[in-house]
């Protein structure tokens, strides 16, 4: 059947879309920018998603972390309405349209949960009600929620940060860390979830494929670490020192502080509901993790 991703043109879209047309799903992308193989969110929202779609998922968003872009609240608007506004557009298709998809699976963030250095979350724990990042995370999950009897499936992810060569945050250190010019985020002692692309693109394979899998799904590697052991492992795996700590200040000056919390803070995030319902990690560990995005000659 056909997979539509929307937003599957970006760094975890085209993983993503990789990954299942090499298990045989057709993808159908819904971008701002028309294409083959695409549709416009126009498109959709006038011709509903093709006959045979069996799952819709949804990673489209404006990139909060984007260096040059002022943290404004017009720049807070697109952020928001990237994320929320497009996954609105997809539960009125799969209501108002007749296909329907076995399942929904969209983005949300561990940003859900409150930043702390001792608390675990389950997909159980308390969020959604304290920032800027916590209530777009709760809007955005409730936007996928669709009526009980339409039979649909709804899954979201709340992702920590995604670790892989081709896009979000390695993408922008691996320079800086290649030069020897890394290392932690303020303290270093603030959790850091993460991910490595392989898995967050396996864990929605999963969710896809899974009937056992529904509502939030922590969307983290086993391995809970710290942001100054993920600088040693990255400098580790390049073979360079990585302890020039870039200091808060600087961070919260560059980015403004509501969303500098993304690196100044972190939240221990466990993924329960991913081990019960049976799904293996690729890379549980940080130091293989950091092996395979730091390869010099780097093949996909
Ligand atoms: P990217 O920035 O690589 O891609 C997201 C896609 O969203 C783009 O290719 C673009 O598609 C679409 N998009 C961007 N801006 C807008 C906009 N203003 N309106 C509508 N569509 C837009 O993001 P990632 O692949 O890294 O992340 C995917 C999702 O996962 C995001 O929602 C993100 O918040 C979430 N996430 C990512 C994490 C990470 O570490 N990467 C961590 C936690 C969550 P097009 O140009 O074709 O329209």
């Amino acid at each position: 059947g056909t997979v539509v991703i929307g937003g599957g043109t970006g760094f975890l879209g085209t993983a993503l879309s990789k990954h299942l047309k090499r298990r045989g799903y057709e993808v159908l992308i819904i971008s701002r920018k028309p294409g083959p193989n695409r549709m416009t969110w126009s498109e959709m929202l006038k011709n509903g998603f093709p006959e045979n779609t069996t799952a819709v998922v949804n990673v489209a968003g404006q990139n909060i972390l984007d260096p040059t872009r002022r943290w404004t609240e017009g720049f807070k608007q697109n952020v928001w309405a990237s994320r929320v506004n497009t996954t609105r557009y997809m539960a009125q298709v799969i209501q108002e349209k007749d296909v329907k998809p076995s399942c929904f699976v969209v983005s949300s963030g561990v940003g859900f949960y409150p930043p702390s250095n001792t608390v675990e979350y389950s997909e159980d724990g308390p969020g959604g009600d304290f920032d800027f990042l916590s209530r777009l995370c709760k809007d955005w999950e409730e936007a996928a929620q669709l009526p009980e009897d339409l039979n649909v499936r709804t899954v979201q992810m709340r992702t920590g940060v995604v670790l892989g060569r081709e896009g979000g945050m390695i993408q922008q250190l691996i320079v800086p860390f290649f030069l020897g010019l890394g290392g932690p985020v303020g303290s270093g002692t603030q959790p850091m979830p993460w991910i490595h692309i392989r898995d967050i693109v396996g864990l929605y394979t999963h969710a896809i494929q899974n009937a056992s899998v529904t509502g939030a799904l922590n969307g983290v590697a086993p391995q809970l670490i710290t942001n100054k052991e993920f600088a040693q492992a990255f400098g580790g795996a390049l073979w360079r020192p990585s302890f020039i700590p870039l200091p808060s200040f600087v961070v919260n000056g560059m980015f403004g502080s509501d969303r500098a919390k993304v690196m100044t803070e972190g939240q221990k995030v466990v993924p329960t509901k991913a081990l019960e319902t049976g799904y293996e990690f690729k890379y549980p560990d940080i130091a293989l993790a950091a092996a395979e995005f730091s390869k010099i000659i780097y093949t996909d």
